[in-house]
């Protein structure tokens, strides 16, 4: 079946939805819906998924991008998510995503603040991380292990770090996403060319084990999606549906700088956070040549917002920490974005940075089964879990999970030209479209020769071509589609502006 997303299909494929009990209902298309809609289709049962905004609308494009190999984790002592981390990272970084997930260095600028000690016992957790991606069977090749550097190489991978007192670096890999809402578009792509409905601007109102009362955003009727097994994968939001889960929100925030703030570096960086033992900020360069930097954890408690907004605080903080190792300071007009995302964590006792990334599934006496908790990096297997619990509750005719071996849309095979590697490019010789679209960017190269307009770049370096694709096959249907997820333009209001034409026209085409 064909992967394409687009207004026609989806109009087709909700008034058909309104007539079947289709085998599994996943409400909600970030990450984990959107992995569970392909982790059941892809075990030949029928599907419908249904989001209230759009497919990545939630916490899924908030994140820093990271496809962790589970360091962190390790840390604390949490041995099986760690683990489960470093054998997600190899699927996506090998077979299922090499075009969207690549290696990419860091550097722990060895600053007079990190003494030896410290620097000591960083370079052993890298080393047990390396030992991690041995046991996940990631090869080297794409995964190097850590090193420690000189003042000088430092310098020349990351010439905005102060010299005076640079010891050198503690050098690490780890998976990076070329984009996080991509990811999840892409995986919801896959999972309609097994057949699954992705149904966006649905929201359901009131969840049961056997299906869902939903209204049409877009229509604005309301209507029953009846199903043999529900699955809630409403991140966040999931509590509202699921009466009786206690959410514990995090905040993360994250700062965008324009391309030029800061030359010269080409490598993430880990800066230590004053006065923290085992957290850093990080430092992310994009693809687009802007930067991020992140990240805050701080519980965010009370109504959860569609969009969560950022408070001066988090941006003087992480300024602060930023600035604590560059030579030149970065300044609050240098800061031209900003995003906050909420992490959906289970409540507990305890900082919530200390609180378990463990997902966990939770089940309700009518069948309803919710899944929260995790991270992006362990989607899929957050999505396989759900999706046996409910082929158990609903006693539904399916096999085992494939999706550990199934390619996405666009992943390109091993072998010369493809295959993600450590070499600073996720595809080899990879430009722009190649990192976003693997195997289609020929396609998408293709209509850039239609008409001039579609090839000419525009802010943040988007074409007519990526936004008119997004329109034919990737499901946008309004402005906000394009620019805050199918492209992330709109992350620097300015350049969302100056694109609003280009968008509207990509529309009208
Ligand atoms: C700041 C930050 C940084 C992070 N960085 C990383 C990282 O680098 N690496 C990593 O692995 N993880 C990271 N994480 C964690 C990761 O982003 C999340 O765990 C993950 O994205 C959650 O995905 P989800 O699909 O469960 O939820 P979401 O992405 O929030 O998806 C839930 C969806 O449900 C929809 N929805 C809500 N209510 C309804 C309804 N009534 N009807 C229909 N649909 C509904 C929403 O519109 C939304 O699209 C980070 C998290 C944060 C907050």
């Amino acid at each position: 079946m064909n992967s394409s997303l687009n207004a026609a299909r989806r109009a087709r494929e909700l008034a058909e939805t309104r007539d079947l009990v289709v085998d599994v209902l996943v409400v909600g298309l970030g990450a984990t819906g959107a992995g569970a809609a392909l982790d059941a289709a892809s075990r030949g049962l029928s599907v419908a998924a249904i989001d209230a905004h759009d497919m990545a609308f939630g916490t899924s494009r908030w994140s820093s991008k990271m496809i962790h190999g589970g360091l962190r984790y390790l840390a604390r002592g949490q041995v099986g998510v760690a683990y489960e981390s470093a054998v997600e990272r190899g699927h996506l970084l090998g077979r299922t995503a090499p075009h969207l997930v690549r290696a990419y260095p860091y550097l722990l600028p060895l600053v007079p603040e990190v003494s030896r000690r410290h620097a000591a016992l960083v370079m052993t957790g890298y080393r047990l991380g390396d030992g991690l991606r041995a046991a996940a069977r990631t090869p080297r090749h794409l995964l190097p292990g850590p090193s420690r550097i000189s003042a000088a190489r430092t310098l020349a991978l990351a010439s905005p770090l102060g010299s005076r007192g640079l010891r050198g670096a503690l050098l690490s890999w780890d998976g990076r996403l070329a984009d996080d809402a991509r990811l999840v578009v892409t995986v919801a792509r896959t999972a309609a060319a097994h057949g699954a409905r992705i149904l966006t601007r649905c929201r359901a109102l009131e969840l049961s084990g056997d299906g869902a009362l939903v209204r049409d955003e877009l229509g604005g009727d309301t209507f029953t999606i009846r199903a043999r097994t529900v699955v809630n994968a409403t991140g966040v939001w999931a509590a509202g549906l699921h009466p009786g889960i206690r959410l514990r929100p995090s905040r993360g925030t994250h700062l965008v700088l324009r391309p030029e703030t800061l030359p010269g570096l080409t490598a993430g960086l880990h800066v230590p956070i004053p006065g923290e033992s085992n957290r850093f900020a990080l430092v992310l360069p994009q693809p687009d040549g802007r930067v991020h930097v992140g990240l805050t954890d701080e519980p965010a408690d009370g109504p959860v917002p569609d969009v969560p907004q950022v408070p001066e605080e988090d941006v003087t903080f992480l300024l602060a920490v930023l600035n604590s190792v560059l030579e030149e300071p970065v300044r609050r007009e240098d800061v031209a974005g900003t995003y906050a995302g909420l992490r959906p964590l289970l409540a507990a006792e305890g900082r919530s940075a200390d609180l378990s990334r463990r997902h966990a599934l939770l089940t309700r006496p009518d069948g309803l089964v919710t899944i929260v908790g995790g991270k992006l990096t362990t989607y899929r297997r957050m999505a396989e879990d759900a999706v046996d619990r409910a082929v158990s509750l609903g006693r539904l005719d399916a096999g085992r999970s494939r999706t550990a071996e199934l390619p996405l849309v666009g992943a390109v095979p091993d072998g010369p030209g493809g295959g993600g590697n450590a070499d600073g490019e996720g595809v080899r010789g990879a430009g722009r479209s190649l990192r976003r679209y693997g195997s289609e960017a020929g396609a998408v190269r293709a209509l850039m020769a239609e008409d001039p307009w579609l090839a000419e770049p525009g802010p943040a370096g988007v074409t007519g071509a990526e936004l008119v694709w997004a329109v034919r096959h990737e499901g946008a249907l309004n402005v906000d589609d394009l620019l805050d997820r199918r492209t992330r333009v709109g992350l620097v209001p300015q350049d969302r502006a100056a694109a609003l034409p280009l968008a509207r026209a990509a529309l009208a085409y």
